[in-house]
């Protein structure tokens, strides 16, 4: 790795700043500088030759027939190609290295996965297929149905949702549905400081009021206060454990214990399973509801790689109500689909209705019941073991360059937590999140949980070996002294990124998001032509 170091650091792309001297092309070697599609064709090309169209409109169009030509843009097969592959070398992939994010959990992803998702049986299953067509996988559906009820604890499984805050809808949903059953028309869900952001989201688009609980100066939830503000009016709690700061709620069962004596339900937010998976079971902490990130715990693709699956357990209580369809075995030992309130042999009348079209991410299911068969019930502990080891390698190793807020609440889960505190006058957590690119590494979660000034969240994951801890954590170290030594040169990186410093604030609250000019001419449009949209 051609790391540079911080006394001789000189940037080396074409930007006509280092001793580089700026190409023709504006590529840098193998680096190249890729327009969008849009620029690169104009619409008169096209890769293939059709014949002769009709003069006349297919009359079945009617009105939605197009009245002048689809402005896209036409490029060769290879032209085509190319352009993808270069995007695609412009990204960075946890094949390519570790991907530290705090709270996603981005882990390898192994190979049996694929092979085995890839099978015809089950990558080309179509959701309007003949229910006789597709009984394996149902019964795929089913098992890993009974696996996630199995680690978990629970009583029944949703396995509908999309991802992890679809998941979250579905468990609120059900909270919903079961208090108005009981007539009980409560309004406030309780979320902890250092929830994710979708938690608070979730209630608020049920259409729950949201109050915040505060933590304890150790980072977890502060039961005393939690019990002060339980009532009639509270629908529940959303508790994530373990929860973003990377530490295990101790209190876990007095919190729902509590909850409940107080006529409310609990959501726990399972994101962070991957940290307890074989070890702890939430059913046995009174947890009623909680999604389960396939795409975190059970390694199947995420991020642009997805798409991910959020299935909910759900308690005893709750079951009734989860959405529609579900799998369930019949007496004659065949899984069926249960797509109906009212089936003579599944009276599934209390359910609040449907999350999707269709039964959820048939490639994930599969991807995740390989990975649970092939890691067996002491693979899926060790997975835990080895997750909280490497976190707790890392904080260990980084807390005299970093501080580590909760460093002395003791032993944390699979992430390590830090601050900005000590970095020089004018530096922040930004500067070492971009100067860990041009260290080639992906910086961690940067910002979040909240409850920390200046957050970094390293999750390291059971996936990355020791060797590979190392050098994350050498140039974590290097960076972090850098920040703190006040190297006015970090405030510029990255300098090897085919991008330096973008305004992200902008591109997030402003995208742009269709092509704006005219196809075949580069043009990128300016702000006031963009507007607020
Ligand atoms: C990832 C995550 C979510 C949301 O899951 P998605 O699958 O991204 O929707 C919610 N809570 C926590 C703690 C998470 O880490």
């Amino acid at each position: 790795m051609n790391a540079p170091n911080a006394s001789g650091w000189k940037p080396a792309m074409g930007d006509g700043s280092g001793e580089a001297a700026p190409t023709s092309s504006g590529d840098a070697a193998l680096m190249l500088e890729e327009k969008l599609i849009f620029e690169l064709a104009g619409c008169d090309t096209t890769g293939v030759d059709f014949d002769e169209q009709p003069g006349e409109i297919d009359p079945a169009l009617g009105r939605f027939a197009r009245k002048q030509r689809a402005q896209l843009p036409g490029l060769s097969e290879p032209e085509t190609v190319r352009h993808y592959t270069r995007l695609s070398r412009q990204n960075y992939a946890i094949d390519l290295g570790p991907f530290p994010l705090g709270s996603c959990t981005m882990k390898h992803n192994p190979r049996l996965n694929e092979k085995v998702a890839r099978m015809p049986g089950f990558a080309d299953v179509h959701p309007l297929q003949p229910v006789d067509t597709v009984r394996g996988a149902f019964e795929v559906m089913n098992e890993l149905a009974h696996w996630l009820i199995e680690l978990t604890g629970m009583h029944g499984v949703a396995m509908s949702p999309k991802a992890g805050a679809h998941g979250e809808l579905c468990g609120i949903l059900c909270i919903r549905a079961a208090l108005e059953a009981q007539g009980d028309a409560r309004e406030v869900i309780l979320v902890p400081e250092s929830a994710h952001g979708t938690n608070p989201a979730t209630a608020a688009f049920a259409g729950y009021k949201v109050e915040a609980i505060p933590a304890t100066k150790e980072g977890r939830v502060d039961l005393a206060k939690l019990k002060e503000r339980l009532g009639p009016d509270v629908a529940g709690v959303m508790i994530t454990n373990p929860n973003t700061c990377g530490l295990f709620e101790r209190d876990m069962k007095a919190i729902s214990d509590a909850v409940h004596a107080a006529g409310g339900y609990v959501y726990c937010d399972g994101a962070n399973f991957n940290a307890i998976v074989g070890k702890v079971r939430p059913g046995d902490l009174g947890v009623d509801a909680m999604h389960i990130n396939l795409h975190k715990t059970f390694s199947t693709p995420h991020g642009g790689g997805g798409p991910g699956s959020g299935p909910v357990v759900l308690s005893e209580a709750l079951s009734p109500y989860g959405p529609l369809p579900f799998t369930a075995r019949m007496e004659d030992g065949t899984v069926h689909l249960v797509e109906e309130e009212s089936l003579k042999e599944f009276d599934h009348a209390k359910s609040f209705g449907r999350m999707a079209a269709f039964h959820g991410q048939m490639g994930m299911f599969t991807r995740a019941l390989t990975y649970i068969l092939s890691h067996g019930a002491d693979g899926l502990r060790q997975v835990a073991e080895d997750c909280v080891l490497n976190a707790n390698y890392v904080l260990r190793r980084l807390e005299d360059t970093l501080d580590a807020p909760y460093g002395a609440s003791g032993p944390c889960m699979h992430e390590a937590l830090f601050s900005d505190d000590g970095l020089a006058e004018g530096f922040s957590t930004l500067d070492i999140a971009k100067g860990l690119i041009d260290e080639g590494f992906h910086p961690m979660t940067v910002y979040f949980p909240l409850v920390v000034h200046g957050a970094m969240l390293v999750e390291p994951t059971e996936t990355e070996s020791k060797d590979g801890l190392d050098r994350l954590i050498e140039s974590i170290r290097h960076v972090a002294q850098r920040a703190k030594d006040g190297d006015e040169a970090l405030h510029g990186a990255p300098y090897y990124a085919p991008r330096r410093r973008l305004d992200e604030t902008q591109a997030a609250r402003k995208p742009v998001l269709a092509w704006q000019g005219e196809p075949g001419v580069p043009r990128i449009p300016t702000p006031s032509e963009v507007g607020d949209r």
